[in-house]
């Protein structure tokens, strides 16, 4: 089965020490935070050994994985159940159960009761509802960082990053791809990533 696979990875290759892990380790649907991309994510979440993660829209539930390996502890909210499969699948093959708790749900009701972050990562649902929704419940000092590939949430995220500070970054990235006899840049989706401190 899935788990077996990204197990028998897992154990022949052994696990990197660097963020940014490959694709394949990871058991997922297509809607992942591919590793380059990843890589940033866990650069501008900043992992500590011991501090806890939201993974807000979690997916596969590779961010919270990644910020795990660190030391930490991650809960990871996400809507979809089928998704919410791979997140325990992923975390079991990692070893990574016991640090990584699932929620299914959205946010932001989904976060409500849970007990305030070091660090959040919102990969999906983001709007301006959500956000204020979060960033009220969020002591300060807590990071914030969000991607977006939607022109809509970019607009979003270039309001708050006026409104509150921090970093706004648009990344782009282009694959080396056949083309006919020759090779070709094949470009990515550009990620727009806002990280802020409250
Ligand atoms: N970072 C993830 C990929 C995120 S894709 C990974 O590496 O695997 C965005 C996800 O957000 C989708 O799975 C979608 O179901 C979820 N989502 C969208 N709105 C949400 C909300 N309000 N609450 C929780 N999850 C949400």
């Amino acid at each position: 089965d899935l788990v077996a696979v990204a197990l028998l990875l897992i154990g022949t290759q052994g696990i990197p020490r660097s963020s940014g892990l490959p694709d394949d380790l990871f058991i997922h649907d297509g809607q992942i935070t591919k590793r380059p991309v990843r890589a940033l994510a866990l650069s501008a979440l900043a992992p500590r050994p011991g501090e806890r993660l939201w993974d807000i829209g979690a997916g596969s539930g590779s961010i919270s994985v990644e910020w795990a390996l660190c030391g930490g502890t991650a809960t990871a909210i996400e809507a979809r159940e089928d998704r919410v499969a791979n997140i325990h699948s992923n975390a079991a093959a990692f070893g990574l159960s016991h640090r990584i708790a699932v929620v299914t749900g959205r946010a932001p009701e989904a976060v409500a009761a849970l007990e305030a972050p070091n660090a959040v990562f919102i990969g999906g649902g983001l709007d301006s509802a959500m956000f204020d929704a979060i960033w009220s419940r969020l002591p300060s000092g807590t990071r914030l960082v969000a991607h977006t590939v939607t022109l809509e949430t970019e607009a979003l995220l270039g309001e708050l990053h006026q409104r509150h500070g921090g970093e706004l970054m648009r990344v782009e990235i282009a694959h080396a791809a056949p083309l006919g006899r020759y090779r070709s840049w094949d470009a990515v989706r550009p990620v727009v990533q806002w990280r802020a401190v409250r």
